[in-house]
């Protein structure tokens, strides 16, 4: 058996650290046994998918040198690797399961379904609803299907009794089938949900280990009986820890920096982030801290990986990749990492428009713009000075702000205003007033270029973490404050 792994990402945002950590693991694990690493696109949410951020995420993971042997880009047998091109697929798997009885459909509306779960609820049972739950009466079920009613696919599931799953790294896993609702597998508009998509997808591509993060581990009774449904052999499922913050909740850009854009604009070397995801609840035989992609797969065996949750540190990966910069890079390797990073045609490109206006010498270029080329800034209270506003309504307004550009899909100029503007409304103050903290929050001075321009550029992480880099140098956010800042964001 030649071993396949692969990587799944969905489109949706930033590409995400996580998402180049169970790459990594995939990669390692099917190079290990001479095997070949697939990369699938999910995309299956048409709402939120974007072609930007599949882009982002292949462009990320190449950055990184997790290659892959098939996907959408490079192309290989099992394709096409995108789910939003194998529609048919899932319609003809979705219509097998329906003939053979191991599927239905399900005409409910969803405020039938409400009902039915606010009914199980006050009965104090469990949430999941079964097919004899959603089953109609008969006669209603003709009717709605001969008036051509909305429908979903579902899974037949048991009522009850005991699911058992194997773990590469867990062992025997117990889910109560009682939990397991009947699953959604074609929604009404015939696209796939994720777990009729996947599995067909796994199978089709002949995966035969699947490392996944531990957040799939509810899925996976779900897909264990798609694949008895279809008569297939399921491929070995192994999840892993997830990444947490420092205080183990999981890795979330509200606390942390997660997008791999951040970490190469912040100008960390690929080398030295792919190492540090290897030392993300693994290590080597010898402990070693520093090693290269290649000693990784040389040395790798998956029964390594600890289930403790593996804390995402940053002062150890800018530690770590100090070392990366101190021991491996010559002047030349240096200079070439240097403009690899941003002194490069593409950059500065964009940064041109924005600085030519404003110089009236070349030297000028750097004190104005030095923004663009650092991460975070030295700013302290007094830079805020300028600011006509009460500390209180300074810190709610950088607050919200943060919290409203992480609802961002289309990270762009217009994007940024339309923002500013909502708040800038909701704050009663002017474009101009509203934007002064913001300027010194992203730039680190009151002149500089345009701050929506430099936001643009600089991209979403960076953006956030100087907020909340200014919100610290502001003494921070109380846990009083907090909650009345959350309150007043709801109610915006
Ligand atoms: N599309 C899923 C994700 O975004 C894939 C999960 C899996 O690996 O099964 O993580």
């Amino acid at each position: 058996m030649t071993v396949r792994t692969r990587i799944a990402p969905s489109p949706t945002g930033d590409p995400h650290v996580g998402t180049a950590y169970i790459a990594l693991f995939n990669l390692c694990y099917a190079r290990q046994h001479g095997g070949q690493f697939i990369l699938r696109i999910e995309d299956t949410d048409r709402q939120r998918s974007t072609t930007e951020s599949e882009r982002m995420i292949l462009d990320s993971l190449r950055w990184l040198g997790l290659d892959w042997d098939e996907g959408p880009d490079v192309g290989g047998p099992h394709g096409p690797y995108r789910q939003s091109e194998r529609g048919d697929i899932y319609v003809e798997h979705a219509n097998r399961l329906l003939e053979s009885g191991h599927a239905f459909k399900c005409y409910r509306t969803s405020e039938e379904l409400d009902a039915l779960r606010q009914a199980r609820r006050d009965a104090g049972l469990q949430l999941a609803l079964k097919p004899q739950d959603l089953a109609l009466d008969p006669e209603e079920q003709r009717r709605r299907e001969r008036e051509g009613y909305p429908y979903v696919v579902r899974m037949n599931v048991p009522a009850e009794g005991i699911c058992e799953i194997d773990d590469m790294l867990r062992g025997r896993i117990e889910v109560d089938w009682a939990q397991v609702d009947a699953q959604i597998l074609l929604k009404s508009d015939g696209m796939p949900t994720y777990h009729l998509a996947n599995v067909v997808d796994d199978h089709l591509m002949g995966i035969t280990h699947v490392l996944r993060g531990e957040e799939w581990i509810n899925s996976a009774p779900k897909h264990k009986l798609l694949y008895e449904y279809f008569g297939w052999t399921m491929p070995q499922l192994c999840h892993m820890p997830l990444l947490r913050n420092p205080d183990k909740s999981k890795l979330s850009k509200r606390k942390n920096p997660t997008s791999i854009n951040y970490y190469r604009r912040m100008g960390y070397l690929p080398q030295a982030l792919t190492n540090y995801l290897g030392r993300m609840g693994w290590s080597m035989p010898d402990d070693r801290e520093k090693f290269s992609l290649d000693e990784m797969m040389a040395h790798f065996d998956i029964q390594r990986v600890s289930l403790g949750g593996p804390v995402f540190d940053l002062d150890k990966l800018t530690w770590l990749n100090g070392v990366y910069i101190r021991e491996d890079l010559d002047d030349a390797a240096l200079l070439r990492a240097l403009r690899e990073w941003a002194f490069n045609e593409a950059y500065v490109g964009q940064i041109l428009p924005q600085v030519q206006p404003r110089i009236a010498t070349l030297s000028d270029v750097i004190p104005l713009a030095g923004h663009f080329f650092s991460g975070l800034p030295s700013i302290s209270e007094e830079s805020f000075a300028g600011v006509d506003l009460e500390r209180e309504t300074l810190l709610e307004l950088l607050q919200f702000l943060t919290w409203r550009l992480e609802t961002i899909t289309r990270w762009d100029k217009e994007a940024l205003l339309e923002q500013a503007k909502a708040l800038s409304m909701h704050f009663e103050l002017k474009m101009k007033a509203f934007l002064a903290p913001v300027f010194i929050a992203v730039t680190g001075s009151s002149h500089s270029t345009s701050v929506l321009d430099a936001m643009a550029i600089i991209g979403s992480d960076m953006t956030r973490a100087r907020l909340r880099h200014a919100i610290e140098v502001l003494g921070g956010i109380s846990k009083k404050q907090a909650k009345r800042f959350e309150k007043r964001y709801r109610e915006l």
